[in-house]
């Protein structure tokens, strides 16, 4: 009996796993013992908050190329356009091509994650500021990106993508876990079987997370499905990707959050009383001014929506752009 509900555990386990969204992950950041040193650095927010939604990808190029555990550390030398890896104590030999045969093959695996969490500081895994040295031993004054992620960056050039540091600021948190479910949503509903029809339902249900983002580029995808430009489906839906992920790496200002809110309103106008909207008009004020969080008038906007809203505004990804649970406090920074 106990062995059965041991089985049905594991199916469990496995079914929800397969149906997680998959994101890559510096192995070292998963605990594993990869690092030059032969320790790792596990992160705790990864491993016991985003693993519940997250499965998790783990990878490290270096000793995918082949070097030991522990090894000698490495840096970046030459131009920063196009460094080459070297030993830190010995720069004679140009370790590049090791690494990137190493990660090469590995990268075609990628294709069905959803977002990629980095360490940082790496010469193969950073995502920005990593030095490059001179051959006098000084440092360039411009910085750049780990070899492995210039390559993943390369690979999938709208698959978001962070540092593990970075993601510890909660707006740049907020941001990162958006732009993961807007991807996994387009590879999952548009990618798999491209139409017309489907990329103008998808734009339609993030107009108002589009709103909040970026208005110019907004109206310029709204301008592309229109059909003014005469493209093929497959320049479509690569175009619009492109220019949705780049919409939604800016953060929502303040002001255009207060827009998008009045907008959705508006959805409220005929169905809600003229002093409940007045309520809800000063909300949006007050937060405009900061003296609310986002939470207040979003939360009021949504329990008027449940009632009287249509399904086209209750379906707005404005509202839930991804699952409270990950970031329950979210609109209370915003
Ligand atoms: S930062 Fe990248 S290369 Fe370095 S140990 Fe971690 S996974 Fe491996």
């Amino acid at each position: 009996m106990n062995q059965h509900k041991v089985i049905a555990t594991d199916s469990q386990t496995n079914h929800k796993r397969a149906s997680m969204i998959q994101v890559g992950l510096s192995a070292c950041l998963a605990g594993q013992n990869v690092r030059y040193n032969g320790g790792h650095t596990q992160s705790r927010l990864c491993l016991d908050v985003l693993s519940e939604y997250f499965s998790f990808n783990t990878f490290c190029p270096e000793v995918a190329a082949g070097f030991s555990t522990p090894r000698a550390t490495m840096r970046l030398m030459g131009h920063p356009e196009s460094p080459q890896l070297v030993f830190s104590n010995d720069a004679t030999e140009d370790l590049t091509q090791k690494l990137h045969n190493g990660f090469e093959e590995k990268l075609a695996t990628f294709k069905e994650l959803d977002g990629y969490i980095l360490m940082k500081n790496s010469p193969s895994c950073g995502l920005e500021r990593i030095k490059v040295y001179q051959a006098n031993g000084q440092v360039h004054k411009t910085r750049t990106t780990g070899l492995f992620t210039q390559a993943l960056l390369k690979a999938y050039p709208h698959m978001p993508i962070e540092e593990e540091g970075r993601i510890h600021d909660p707006k740049i948190f907020d941001n990162f876990i958006t732009r993961v479910y807007a991807y996994h949503n387009f590879r999952t509903e548009i990618l798999t079987a491209p139409s017309l029809h489907k990329l103008i339902n998808f734009h339609s249900r993030y107009k108002y997370l589009l709103m909040a983002h970026e208005q110019t580029q907004y109206r310029q995808l709204g301008r592309l499905l229109s059909g003014q430009k005469k493209l093929t489906l497959d320049q479509l839906v690569n175009t619009y990707l492109s220019a949705f992920m780049t919409a939604l790496s800016k953060p929502a200002s303040k002001q255009n959050h207060t827009n998008t809110l009045l907008h959705i309103l508006g959805y409220l106008k005929n169905s809600v009383s003229s002093q409940a909207r007045a309520h809800i008009l000063q909300t949006i004020d007050k937060y405009q001014k900061g003296i609310f969080p986002l939470a207040t008038p979003l939360t009021l906007i949504k329990h008027y929506l449940d009632q009287y809203g249509s399904d086209y505004i209750k379906n707005q990804h404005y509202l839930d752009p991804y699952p409270e649970s990950i970031n329950p406090l979210r609109k209370y920074y915003l």
